[in-house]
């Protein structure tokens, strides 16, 4: 909640008129709880987890036949009992593990007391940019760490088993895990906002991008107008973590879930590019 009754107070407490962006913010956000536009984070994860698998799910209805050439593992259709399935599971840890772990640790221990901000002025772009440049690094680094271990025997056949279920996945399955594994990656996402707190709109987007990222890389297409593999460094895109699951529980390949560099670093990535070698020479024989 902003500390301040009118527009007009927050200008002369800022000492400046108020830019556009600043009085969208004012209007929107002056008599709103901290702890409601924290909670708007849950929204957005369970508004997106839904609407960009459908839009995936909706490409391929529509225009299957179309985007054949996208398709990472094109001889496997479409399955729509998979993704209610994937849905329905997703739906089950949202509302009994994510809310409650939101309500009971991540809202208590982000906004309070460690300096994320709801007010004014709003950071400039390149504030926010920096700040989620390092939620993505700290988020894949530790992620990195976290997924290899759940890959050993134990950690597989206990908890990770679940999210490997399908060999192709699709959209809905990016939250499609044991309620450990979900836990578990609450961590890598909250050290980032904990590190360098930043400001709710930069915590929103966070959530945000982060959830439509791990649709993108489920989707189980490789669509030429995703622009992030043409200017992110070491993106790791659908086609990196398609691999992953293809491979499945015998997979000791390709652990990075934003970035490919950890697995260049530490050597797990010489499956996938063993494999990409065998593609490429197909791609070749058949020219
Ligand atoms: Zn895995
Ligand atoms: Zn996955």
């Amino acid at each position: 909640m902003l500390p301040y009754k009118s527009v007009e107070e927050a200008e002369a407490a800022l000492g400046r008129g108020l830019t556009a962006a600043e009085t969208i913010w004012f209007n929107y956000s002056a008599n709103k709880s901290d702890f409601l536009l924290q909670s708007h984070n849950l929204l957005f994860l369970f508004l997106l987890s839904a609407i960009v698998p459908l839009y995936y799910t909706s490409l391929e209805l529509l225009f299957g036949n179309s985007l054949v050439a996208y398709k990472i593992q094109p001889k496997v259709k479409l399955n729509l009992s998979h993704c209610f399935s994937s849905y329905k599971s997703t739906l089950r840890t949202f509302f009994l593990f994510v809310v409650p772990l939101f309500l009971g640790v991540s809202y208590p221990s982000s906004i309070q007391g460690k300096g994320s901000r709801s007010g004014l002025p709003l950071p400039s772009i390149w504030e926010i940019v920096a700040q989620l440049a390092v939620y993505f690094v700290v988020d894949d680094y530790l992620n990195y760490w976290i997924h290899r271990w759940l890959h050993c025997k134990w950690g597989y056949e206990k908890i990770h088993k679940v999210h490997h279920e399908y060999t192709a996945p699709n959209g809905f399955a990016a939250l499609h895990d044991h309620w450990a594994e979900i836990l578990l990656v609450g961590i890598p996402f909250s050290v980032g906002p904990a590190l360098v707190p930043g400001h709710m709109i930069t915590l929103w987007l966070w959530t945000g991008l982060r959830s439509i990222h791990g649709v993108a890389i489920h989707s189980g297409y490789n669509l030429p107008w995703n622009p992030l593999k043409y200017i992110i460094p070491f993106y790791c895109g659908p086609e990196y973590h398609d691999y992953h699951h293809y491979i499945g529980g015998q997979s000791q390949s390709n652990f990075g879930l934003v970035f490919t560099y950890c697995d260049y670093v530490y050597g797990t990535n010489k499956g996938y590019r063993y494999h990409k070698k065998l593609l490429h020479q197909e791609g070749l024989k058949s020219d």
